[in-house]
């Protein structure tokens, strides 16, 4: 079992596989990266899969694949299989934009994807061309369809922005809700990678918009996850990712890897030991050292929720959001 230095219990690894993406989301990546990590520098699925392994004989009992855009690495279905094949109880789940969902939904399902969070942050094609600043409203609802017809659990992430996005809370519930899709709103993250002039709502004002239309009570938070949970009277499930709330990370059960091999143990900070030179000599004690050390150090808190602190210089296409 992994025990970090707070008691809270670390089940779940996040492996980001490419930090390279295809869309150039405003909050994320307003532009390209000056320079991208070279493919050689990046840990292929089998080294990947090397530390995986170590992290579920140690208790990882949820692995979400992300990036970046995961589904522009070639052949992601031989990854989720070995992990699959490894471990059929592990739950495999997947962020992505969509975009490539319509080709690629059946095969990830049929390596063992169980579940697929994707982004969806407008059902105004323009509203989303100017957030990804790409077109790409038509095929990402082909790939949300595609991943419901797949029998994926899907659902939808939301990030709301002040005056971009905001009179869409309501419609984007709505579509979510038509499709049995739970919708999460993540307040936007402030970080050094996304054009500077964006504010996003909080969560508290989402909910404030909300009870105008439905009546639903809090339900318990998702059960070691970050988001609080509500329930609407008909039975529909939806949820808020606050990170700038100061009980926020008291629940964190969570570890990054990146596709370079950094392992992380907050989204907020920089700090990270890399597994790459143990995993590439097959130095399964070294990285699991790597491991238990990170777990052990992994901060109590991001510091979103402080007020006059710098933002946070993480990018979240490195570290797979
Ligand atoms: N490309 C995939 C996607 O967009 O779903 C996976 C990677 S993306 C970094 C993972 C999640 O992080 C997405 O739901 C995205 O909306 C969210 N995200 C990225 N930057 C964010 C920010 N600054 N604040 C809040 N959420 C952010
Ligand atoms: Fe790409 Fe996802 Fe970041 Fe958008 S949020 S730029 S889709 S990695």
């Amino acid at each position: 079992m992994l025990r970090d230095s707070f008691n809270r219990e670390v089940t779940y690894l996040r492996v980001s596989v490419t930090e390279r993406c295809n869309f150039r989301c405003r909050y994320c990546m307003a532009e390209k990266p000056f320079s991208w990590v070279q493919k050689e520098n990046l840990l292929s699925y089998e080294e990947l899969f090397a530390f995986i392994k170590i992290g579920i004989d140690k208790g990882i009992r949820k692995i979400r694949l992300t990036g970046g855009e995961p589904t522009i690495r070639e052949n992601l279905d031989e990854l989720i299989a070995m992990i699959h094949t490894y471990a059929p109880a592990v739950d495999i789940g997947l962020t992505t934009n969509g975009f490539l969902l319509p080709a690629q939904a059946e095969k990830l399902k049929s390596a063992g994807l169980r579940r697929v969070n994707i982004s969806l942050d407008s059902l105004d094609p323009q509203i989303l061309h100017y957030i990804a600043q790409k077109d790409v409203f038509e095929q990402v609802i082909r790939g949300i369809e595609a991943a419901v017809d797949a029998g994926l659990s899907v659902k939808i992430n939301s990030v709301i922005l002040r005056g971009i996005n905001e009179h869409e809370i309501l419609p984007l519930f709505e579509y979510a809700k038509e499709i049995g899709a739970q919708i999460r709103y993540i307040e936007y993250m402030e970080n050094s990678h996304a054009s500077d002039a964006l504010q996003g709502l909080r969560s508290d004002e989402i909910i404030e918009v909300l009870e105008k239309a439905y009546s639903f009570i809090p339900i318990n938070k998702e059960v070691s996850g970050p988001a609080n949970l509500y329930e609407t009277s008909e039975g529909y499930r939806f949820g808020t990712i606050e990170p700038h709330r100061h009980d926020f990370c008291a629940t964190c059960d969570r570890l990054r890897l990146t596709a370079e091999g950094d392992l992380i143990g907050c989204l907020y900070f920089e700090g990270a030991k890399s597994i790459k030179e143990a995993i590439q000599n097959g130095n399964i004690t070294k990285a699991t050292e790597i491991l238990a050390d990170v777990v052990f150090n992994k901060p109590e808190k991001n510091l979103w929720g402080i007020e006059n602190v710098e933002v946070s210089s993480r990018a979240f296409y490195r570290t797979g959001g």
